[in-house]
Protein backbone atom coordinates (compact mmCIF):
# COMPACT_ATOMS: atom_id res chain seq x y z
CA UNK A 1 0.00 0.00 0.00
CA UNK A 2 1.85 3.42 -0.91
CA UNK A 3 -0.90 5.68 0.04
CA UNK A 4 -0.05 7.22 3.59
CA UNK A 5 -3.28 7.29 5.99
CA UNK A 6 -3.65 9.88 7.95
CA UNK A 7 -4.56 9.43 11.98
CA UNK A 8 -5.80 12.09 14.27
CA UNK A 9 -5.72 11.99 18.01
CA UNK A 10 -8.69 13.97 19.30
CA UNK A 11 -9.77 14.36 22.78
CA UNK A 12 -9.78 16.96 25.74
CA UNK A 13 -6.83 18.88 27.01
CA UNK A 14 -4.01 16.99 29.29
CA UNK A 15 -5.95 13.52 28.03
CA UNK A 16 -2.53 12.34 26.87
CA UNK A 17 -2.55 12.92 22.84
CA UNK A 18 0.92 14.21 23.14
CA UNK A 19 2.47 11.73 25.22
CA UNK A 20 0.55 8.79 23.21
CA UNK A 21 2.05 10.07 19.97
CA UNK A 22 5.87 10.43 21.96
CA UNK A 23 5.38 6.84 22.68
CA UNK A 24 4.14 5.22 19.85
CA UNK A 25 6.94 7.42 17.34
CA UNK A 26 9.88 6.83 20.31
CA UNK A 27 10.13 10.11 19.51
CA UNK A 28 10.01 13.79 21.21
CA UNK A 29 7.52 14.91 18.61
CA UNK A 30 4.98 16.83 20.61
CA UNK A 31 5.37 19.28 23.80
CA UNK A 32 4.06 17.20 26.92
CA UNK A 33 3.38 19.67 29.50
CA UNK A 34 1.25 19.25 32.86
CA UNK A 35 -0.25 22.76 31.36
CA UNK A 36 -3.52 22.36 29.39
CA UNK A 37 -3.39 23.40 25.95
CA UNK A 38 0.39 22.73 24.83
CA UNK A 39 -0.37 21.98 21.71
CA UNK A 40 -1.85 24.26 19.07
CA UNK A 41 -1.69 23.72 15.39
CA UNK A 42 -1.56 19.60 14.50
CA UNK A 43 1.82 17.79 14.60
CA UNK A 44 2.33 15.59 12.16
CA UNK A 45 4.51 12.14 12.45
CA UNK A 46 4.73 9.60 10.27
CA UNK A 47 5.77 5.90 11.38
CA UNK A 48 5.10 2.20 9.98
CA UNK A 49 2.25 0.92 10.91
CA UNK A 50 3.03 -2.91 11.14
CA UNK A 51 0.89 -5.14 8.75
CA UNK A 52 -0.73 -1.97 7.04
CA UNK A 53 2.28 0.56 5.80
CA UNK A 54 3.03 4.19 6.22
CA UNK A 55 0.34 6.30 8.28
CA UNK A 56 0.74 9.92 9.77
CA UNK A 57 0.02 10.21 13.22
CA UNK A 58 -1.17 13.38 14.06
CA UNK A 59 -1.72 15.25 17.57
CA UNK A 60 -4.32 17.88 17.89
CA UNK A 61 -5.63 21.00 20.46
CA UNK A 62 -7.87 20.04 22.92
CA UNK A 63 -11.64 20.19 21.91
CA UNK A 64 -11.92 21.99 25.06
CA UNK A 65 -9.81 24.91 24.47
CA UNK A 66 -11.25 28.13 25.40
CA UNK A 67 -10.48 31.71 25.15
CA UNK A 68 -10.03 33.38 21.46
CA UNK A 69 -7.11 31.65 20.37
CA UNK A 70 -8.99 28.17 21.96
CA UNK A 71 -11.33 28.62 19.96
CA UNK A 72 -9.71 29.07 16.69
CA UNK A 73 -7.74 26.24 18.22
CA UNK A 74 -10.82 24.39 17.99
CA UNK A 75 -12.29 25.37 14.45
CA UNK A 76 -8.82 23.40 13.35
CA UNK A 77 -9.16 20.65 15.04
CA UNK A 78 -12.62 20.38 13.42
CA UNK A 79 -11.54 21.11 9.97
CA UNK A 80 -8.67 18.30 10.24
CA UNK A 81 -11.62 15.97 10.97
CA UNK A 82 -12.63 16.46 6.96
CA UNK A 83 -8.58 15.46 5.72
CA UNK A 84 -8.05 12.33 8.26
CA UNK A 85 -8.80 8.00 7.81
CA UNK A 86 -8.76 7.46 10.91
CA UNK A 87 -9.22 8.82 15.06
CA UNK A 88 -8.70 7.59 17.86
CA UNK A 89 -10.94 9.98 20.54
CA UNK A 90 -9.40 10.16 24.12
CA UNK A 91 -10.58 10.01 27.00
CA UNK A 92 -10.01 9.53 31.11
CA UNK A 93 -11.10 8.67 34.17
CA UNK A 94 -14.20 7.09 32.13
CA UNK A 95 -15.51 10.86 31.43
CA UNK A 96 -16.66 10.50 28.45
CA UNK A 97 -18.76 14.29 28.10
CA UNK A 98 -20.22 16.22 26.10
CA UNK A 99 -17.05 17.27 24.55
CA UNK A 100 -16.43 13.04 23.29
CA UNK A 101 -19.63 12.76 22.38
CA UNK A 102 -19.19 15.94 20.14
CA UNK A 103 -16.30 14.39 18.34
CA UNK A 104 -18.04 11.02 17.97
CA UNK A 105 -21.07 13.13 16.43
CA UNK A 106 -18.91 14.83 13.79
CA UNK A 107 -16.58 11.84 12.98
CA UNK A 108 -19.53 9.72 12.58
CA UNK A 109 -21.70 12.45 10.45
CA UNK A 110 -18.20 12.56 8.35
CA UNK A 111 -18.08 8.82 7.98
CA UNK A 112 -14.34 8.75 9.73
CA UNK A 113 -13.72 5.44 11.51
CA UNK A 114 -12.87 5.93 14.80
CA UNK A 115 -11.51 4.11 17.86
CA UNK A 116 -11.86 4.97 21.74
CA UNK A 117 -8.84 5.08 24.18
CA UNK A 118 -9.40 5.26 27.59
CA UNK A 119 -5.73 6.92 28.83
CA UNK A 120 -3.81 6.87 32.13
CA UNK A 121 -6.02 3.89 33.33
CA UNK A 122 -3.01 3.53 35.70
CA UNK A 123 -4.56 6.40 37.90
CA UNK A 124 -8.19 5.59 37.29
CA UNK A 125 -8.66 2.06 35.75
CA UNK A 126 -11.55 1.80 33.28
CA UNK A 127 -15.00 1.37 33.71
CA UNK A 128 -15.85 -2.31 31.78
CA UNK A 129 -19.53 -1.15 32.21
CA UNK A 130 -19.06 1.95 30.19
CA UNK A 131 -16.86 0.89 27.81
CA UNK A 132 -19.18 -1.94 26.74
CA UNK A 133 -21.64 0.91 26.39
CA UNK A 134 -19.66 2.82 24.44
CA UNK A 135 -18.39 0.36 22.34
CA UNK A 136 -22.00 -0.65 21.60
CA UNK A 137 -23.31 3.08 21.10
CA UNK A 138 -20.85 3.67 18.35
CA UNK A 139 -19.70 -0.08 17.23
CA UNK A 140 -16.34 0.53 17.95
CA UNK A 141 -13.50 -1.19 20.05
CA UNK A 142 -12.48 0.73 23.34
CA UNK A 143 -8.54 0.68 24.52
CA UNK A 144 -7.58 0.57 28.18
CA UNK A 145 -4.63 2.39 27.67
CA UNK A 146 -1.79 4.02 29.72
CA UNK A 147 1.09 6.12 28.48
CA UNK A 148 3.02 5.74 31.80
CA UNK A 149 3.84 1.87 32.09
CA UNK A 150 5.44 -0.21 34.87
CA UNK A 151 7.88 -1.60 32.30
CA UNK A 152 9.01 -2.25 28.72
CA UNK A 153 7.25 -5.60 28.76
CA UNK A 154 3.83 -3.64 29.68
CA UNK A 155 4.53 -0.75 27.01
CA UNK A 156 5.39 -3.36 24.18
CA UNK A 157 1.93 -5.42 25.41
CA UNK A 158 0.35 -1.91 25.21
CA UNK A 159 2.13 -1.33 22.00
CA UNK A 160 0.96 -4.20 20.14
CA UNK A 161 -2.64 -3.56 21.27
CA UNK A 162 -3.04 -0.52 19.97
CA UNK A 163 -1.14 -1.28 16.63
CA UNK A 164 -3.79 -4.38 16.23
CA UNK A 165 -7.04 -1.69 17.21
CA UNK A 166 -5.64 0.81 14.85
CA UNK A 167 -4.71 -1.88 11.68
CA UNK A 168 -8.54 -3.52 12.55
CA UNK A 169 -10.43 -0.10 12.10
CA UNK A 170 -8.59 1.17 9.09
CA UNK A 171 -8.16 -1.80 7.13
CA UNK A 172 -11.73 -1.87 5.43
CA UNK A 173 -10.95 1.55 4.12
CA UNK A 174 -7.54 1.65 2.38
CA UNK A 175 -7.78 1.42 -1.16
CA UNK A 176 -7.04 -1.56 -3.49
CA UNK A 177 -3.71 -1.39 -4.74
CA UNK A 178 -3.41 0.25 -8.20
CA UNK A 179 -2.78 -3.36 -10.25
CA UNK A 180 -4.77 -5.16 -8.11
CA UNK A 181 -6.54 -7.98 -10.04
CA UNK A 182 -4.49 -7.06 -13.33
CA UNK A 183 -1.36 -8.67 -12.92
CA UNK A 184 -0.09 -12.10 -11.65
CA UNK A 185 2.57 -14.30 -11.26
CA UNK A 186 5.45 -14.17 -14.69
CA UNK A 187 2.85 -11.27 -16.35
CA UNK A 188 5.26 -8.60 -18.25
CA UNK A 189 3.93 -4.91 -17.61
CA UNK A 190 4.94 -2.44 -19.76
CA UNK A 191 4.49 1.15 -18.19
CA UNK A 192 5.45 4.11 -20.04
CA UNK A 193 6.74 7.18 -18.55
CA UNK A 194 7.32 10.18 -20.10
CA UNK A 195 10.84 11.96 -18.75
CA UNK A 196 10.15 15.57 -20.16
CA UNK A 197 9.88 18.92 -19.21
CA UNK A 198 6.86 18.52 -17.20
CA UNK A 199 8.28 15.17 -15.43
CA UNK A 200 9.49 15.81 -11.86
CA UNK A 201 13.45 15.81 -11.32
CA UNK A 202 15.12 12.76 -11.10
CA UNK A 203 12.43 10.74 -9.88
CA UNK A 204 9.50 8.66 -11.08
CA UNK A 205 5.51 10.03 -9.92
CA UNK A 206 3.99 7.83 -7.54
CA UNK A 207 1.70 6.18 -9.82
CA UNK A 208 4.53 4.64 -11.67
CA UNK A 209 5.85 4.02 -8.27
CA UNK A 210 3.20 2.28 -7.06
CA UNK A 211 2.69 0.30 -10.25
CA UNK A 212 6.02 -0.88 -10.08
CA UNK A 213 5.91 -2.17 -6.56
CA UNK A 214 2.85 -3.97 -7.82
CA UNK A 215 4.46 -5.83 -10.41
CA UNK A 216 7.10 -7.14 -8.29
CA UNK A 217 4.46 -8.11 -5.50
CA UNK A 218 2.88 -10.51 -7.88
CA UNK A 219 5.87 -11.40 -8.99
CA UNK A 220 5.43 -10.28 -12.36
CA UNK A 221 8.31 -8.33 -14.59
CA UNK A 222 8.05 -4.55 -15.62
CA UNK A 223 9.49 -3.03 -18.48
CA UNK A 224 9.44 0.53 -18.17
CA UNK A 225 9.87 3.04 -20.96
CA UNK A 226 9.72 6.36 -22.20
CA UNK A 227 7.17 7.13 -25.23
CA UNK A 228 9.15 7.05 -27.85
CA UNK A 229 11.10 4.17 -27.24
CA UNK A 230 7.58 2.20 -27.39
CA UNK A 231 7.94 2.07 -31.75
CA UNK A 232 11.40 0.26 -31.17
CA UNK A 233 10.23 -1.98 -28.73
CA UNK A 234 7.21 -3.18 -30.85
CA UNK A 235 9.62 -3.82 -34.05
CA UNK A 236 11.99 -5.79 -31.99
CA UNK A 237 11.53 -9.45 -30.79
CA UNK A 238 9.13 -9.16 -27.63
CA UNK A 239 7.19 -10.67 -25.09
CA UNK A 240 3.66 -10.31 -25.23
CA UNK A 241 2.75 -7.34 -22.15
CA UNK A 242 -0.28 -8.54 -19.98
CA UNK A 243 -1.17 -4.96 -19.70
CA UNK A 244 0.50 -1.62 -21.21
CA UNK A 245 -0.08 1.67 -18.80
CA UNK A 246 0.53 5.16 -19.97
CA UNK A 247 0.90 8.07 -18.62
CA UNK A 248 -2.30 10.19 -19.50
CA UNK A 249 0.26 12.85 -21.24
CA UNK A 250 1.16 10.43 -24.40
CA UNK A 251 -2.27 8.61 -23.92
CA UNK A 252 -3.23 9.76 -27.91
CA UNK A 253 0.45 8.84 -29.00
CA UNK A 254 0.39 5.15 -27.62
CA UNK A 255 -2.91 4.84 -28.33
CA UNK A 256 -2.34 5.21 -32.31
CA UNK A 257 0.92 2.83 -32.19
CA UNK A 258 0.08 0.48 -29.71
CA UNK A 259 -1.74 -2.27 -31.77
CA UNK A 260 -5.58 -2.81 -31.23
CA UNK A 261 -5.37 -6.57 -29.39
CA UNK A 262 -2.87 -5.12 -26.67
CA UNK A 263 -4.62 -4.24 -23.42
CA UNK A 264 -3.94 -0.63 -22.84
CA UNK A 265 -4.75 2.06 -19.73
CA UNK A 266 -3.27 4.52 -17.77
CA UNK A 267 -1.99 5.42 -14.65
CA UNK A 268 -4.83 7.85 -13.85
CA UNK A 269 -7.50 5.24 -14.54
CA UNK A 270 -5.84 2.79 -12.31
CA UNK A 271 -6.23 5.39 -9.82
CA UNK A 272 -9.81 6.10 -10.13
CA UNK A 273 -10.36 2.52 -10.26
CA UNK A 274 -8.40 1.74 -7.04
CA UNK A 275 -9.26 4.79 -4.81
CA UNK A 276 -12.07 7.04 -6.64
CA UNK A 277 -15.53 6.46 -7.16
CA UNK A 278 -14.97 4.98 -10.85
CA UNK A 279 -18.77 4.64 -12.10
CA UNK A 280 -19.35 7.46 -10.78
CA UNK A 281 -16.28 8.88 -13.13
CA UNK A 282 -17.44 6.42 -16.27
CA UNK A 283 -21.63 8.20 -15.34
CA UNK A 284 -19.68 11.74 -15.45
CA UNK A 285 -18.12 10.58 -19.07
CA UNK A 286 -21.39 10.11 -20.84
CA UNK A 287 -22.10 13.92 -19.20
CA UNK A 288 -19.93 15.63 -21.46
CA UNK A 289 -22.11 15.59 -24.56
CA UNK A 290 -25.27 17.52 -22.39
CA UNK A 291 -22.51 20.66 -21.69
CA UNK A 292 -24.06 24.22 -22.52
CA UNK A 293 -22.67 27.53 -23.05
CA UNK A 294 -21.85 29.07 -19.99
CA UNK A 295 -21.65 26.21 -17.81
CA UNK A 296 -18.84 26.62 -15.52
CA UNK A 297 -16.29 23.20 -14.70
CA UNK A 298 -14.47 23.07 -11.35
CA UNK A 299 -10.92 21.72 -11.60
CA UNK A 300 -10.51 20.38 -8.31
CA UNK A 301 -6.49 19.79 -7.80
CA UNK A 302 -5.05 17.76 -4.85
CA UNK A 303 -1.56 19.11 -3.72
CA UNK A 304 0.20 21.94 -4.93
CA UNK A 305 3.15 22.50 -6.94
CA UNK A 306 3.34 19.72 -9.68
CA UNK A 307 3.47 21.99 -12.84
CA UNK A 308 2.56 18.80 -15.03
CA UNK A 309 -0.85 18.40 -13.36
CA UNK A 310 -1.06 22.59 -13.27
CA UNK A 311 -0.61 22.40 -16.84
CA UNK A 312 -3.48 19.29 -17.31
CA UNK A 313 -5.83 20.45 -15.37
CA UNK A 314 -5.61 24.21 -16.27
CA UNK A 315 -4.37 24.05 -19.50
CA UNK A 316 -5.12 20.90 -21.77
CA UNK A 317 -8.33 20.06 -20.31
CA UNK A 318 -9.96 23.54 -20.53
CA UNK A 319 -8.42 23.67 -24.20
CA UNK A 320 -9.43 20.02 -25.39
CA UNK A 321 -13.28 19.86 -23.34
CA UNK A 322 -13.85 23.60 -25.52
CA UNK A 323 -12.37 21.98 -28.72
CA UNK A 324 -14.75 18.88 -28.43
CA UNK A 325 -17.97 20.41 -26.78
CA UNK A 326 -17.56 23.36 -29.15
CA UNK A 327 -19.21 25.91 -26.35
CA UNK A 328 -17.89 28.31 -24.47
CA UNK A 329 -17.06 27.05 -20.74
CA UNK A 330 -15.80 28.41 -17.97
CA UNK A 331 -13.38 27.42 -15.25
CA UNK A 332 -12.75 27.46 -11.65
CA UNK A 333 -9.56 25.95 -10.34
CA UNK A 334 -9.27 24.89 -6.64
CA UNK A 335 -5.72 23.76 -5.48
CA UNK A 336 -4.22 21.24 -2.93
CA UNK A 337 -7.31 20.26 -0.38
CA UNK A 338 -9.57 23.66 -0.03
CA UNK A 339 -12.80 23.60 -0.08
CA UNK A 340 -15.50 26.00 -2.59
CA UNK A 341 -18.30 27.52 -1.29
CA UNK A 342 -21.32 25.49 -3.18
CA UNK A 343 -20.94 23.56 -6.03
CA UNK A 344 -24.61 23.58 -7.49
CA UNK A 345 -22.50 26.55 -9.52
CA UNK A 346 -21.11 23.74 -11.62
CA UNK A 347 -21.91 21.89 -14.29
CA UNK A 348 -19.49 19.60 -13.69
CA UNK A 349 -16.31 18.83 -11.61
CA UNK A 350 -12.94 17.43 -12.86
CA UNK A 351 -11.16 15.69 -10.07
CA UNK A 352 -7.20 15.58 -10.65
CA UNK A 353 -5.71 11.69 -10.32
CA UNK A 354 -5.73 12.31 -6.63
CA UNK A 355 -2.08 10.42 -6.27
CA UNK A 356 -0.95 12.55 -3.13
CA UNK A 357 -4.79 11.67 -0.75
CA UNK A 358 -6.13 9.07 0.37
CA UNK A 359 -9.12 7.02 -0.83
CA UNK A 360 -11.25 8.53 2.14
CA UNK A 361 -9.77 11.59 1.47
CA UNK A 362 -10.95 12.00 -1.94
CA UNK A 363 -14.61 10.51 -1.24
CA UNK A 364 -14.56 13.44 1.95
CA UNK A 365 -14.34 15.40 -0.94
CA UNK A 366 -16.40 14.33 -3.59
CA UNK A 367 -19.18 13.59 -1.53
CA UNK A 368 -20.94 17.02 -1.73
CA UNK A 369 -21.11 16.95 -5.92
CA UNK A 370 -22.43 13.48 -5.53
CA UNK A 371 -24.86 13.72 -3.29
CA UNK A 372 -25.96 16.84 -5.61
CA UNK A 373 -26.04 14.61 -8.57
CA UNK A 374 -23.20 16.93 -9.99
CA UNK A 375 -21.63 14.79 -12.90
CA UNK A 376 -17.50 14.37 -11.67
CA UNK A 377 -15.11 13.05 -13.93
CA UNK A 378 -11.24 12.52 -12.74
CA UNK A 379 -7.96 13.85 -15.15
CA UNK A 380 -7.01 10.35 -16.64
CA UNK A 381 -10.88 9.35 -17.63
CA UNK A 382 -11.73 12.74 -19.29
CA UNK A 383 -8.23 12.86 -21.45
CA UNK A 384 -9.28 9.44 -22.79
CA UNK A 385 -12.85 10.24 -23.24
CA UNK A 386 -11.68 13.31 -24.76
CA UNK A 387 -9.35 11.16 -27.68
CA UNK A 388 -11.96 8.67 -27.99
CA UNK A 389 -10.01 6.25 -26.22
CA UNK A 390 -12.02 5.82 -22.26
CA UNK A 391 -13.55 2.22 -23.94
CA UNK A 392 -10.17 0.91 -24.70
CA UNK A 393 -8.71 2.23 -21.35
CA UNK A 394 -11.55 0.70 -19.23
CA UNK A 395 -12.13 -2.78 -21.00
CA UNK A 396 -8.72 -3.95 -19.43
CA UNK A 397 -10.73 -4.38 -16.21
CA UNK A 398 -13.40 -6.74 -17.69
CA UNK A 399 -11.75 -9.44 -17.00
CA UNK A 400 -9.75 -8.60 -14.08
CA UNK A 401 -9.57 -11.53 -11.78
S1 LIG B 1 -2.52 14.85 -6.08
FE1 LIG B 1 -3.48 15.58 -7.95
S2 LIG B 1 -2.54 17.59 -8.39
FE2 LIG B 1 -1.22 16.50 -6.93
S3 LIG B 1 0.31 15.42 -8.23
FE3 LIG B 1 -1.36 13.96 -7.79
S4 LIG B 1 -2.73 14.15 -9.55
FE4 LIG B 1 -1.42 16.00 -9.54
Amino acid sequence: MAEVLNIALLGRRNSGKSSLINMVTGQDVSIVSATAGTTTDPVKKRFELPGTGAVNLIDSAGIDDDGEVGKKRVSKTKELIGQIDMAVILYTANDFGSYEQELARLLQKAEVPFLLLHNQSDIIPMSEELSRALSQKYGTEVLEFTCDPFSDEESSALMEKFFEAVSNTIRPYVSKTILEGLVRKGDEIWLICPVDSEAPQGRLILPQVMALRDVLDHDGRAVVMKPEQLQEMLSSPHARPALVVTDSQAFGFVNKVLPEDYPLTSFSILLARSKGPFEAYMKGAACVEKLKDGDRILIMESCNHHSSCDDIGRVKIPALLKKHTGKNLEFEVIPNLEKTGDFSRFAMVVQCGACMITRRQLMSRLKEPMEKNIPIINYGMLLAYLNGILERSVSVFKDAR
